[in-house]
């Protein structure tokens, strides 16, 4: 049996604005994120994601940052509260 990470983050519905970080030793190139919200990540040539801009979240977009990260198969994407 493999390593597998501990929990995921829990998201709470507050005030402050989401952030998205991605490890990039752990991203393996699938492009599951940005086929999920293409306006809050960008693939490059080798396939390897990152945020769009400075990470954070517009209002709105919340729901397709978390589907992004429970879709992510490598727990790259994390999220965190300003
Ligand atoms: S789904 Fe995860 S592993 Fe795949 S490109 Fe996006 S961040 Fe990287």
């Amino acid at each position: 049996m493999g390593w597998r990470p501990g929990p995921r983050p829990s998201f709470d519905s507050g005030c402050a604005p989401l952030r998205l970080r991605i490890d990039p030793d752990r991203c393996q190139g699938h492009a599951r994120c940005f086929a999920i919200a293409p306006d809050l990540f960008d693939i490059d040539d080798f396939g390897q994601s990152s945020v769009r801009s400075d990470g954070v979240v517009p209002a709105g977009r919340e729901d397709a940052a978390r589907l992004a990260i429970a879709n992510c198969p490598e727990f790259a994407i994390e999220a965190v509260e300003d």
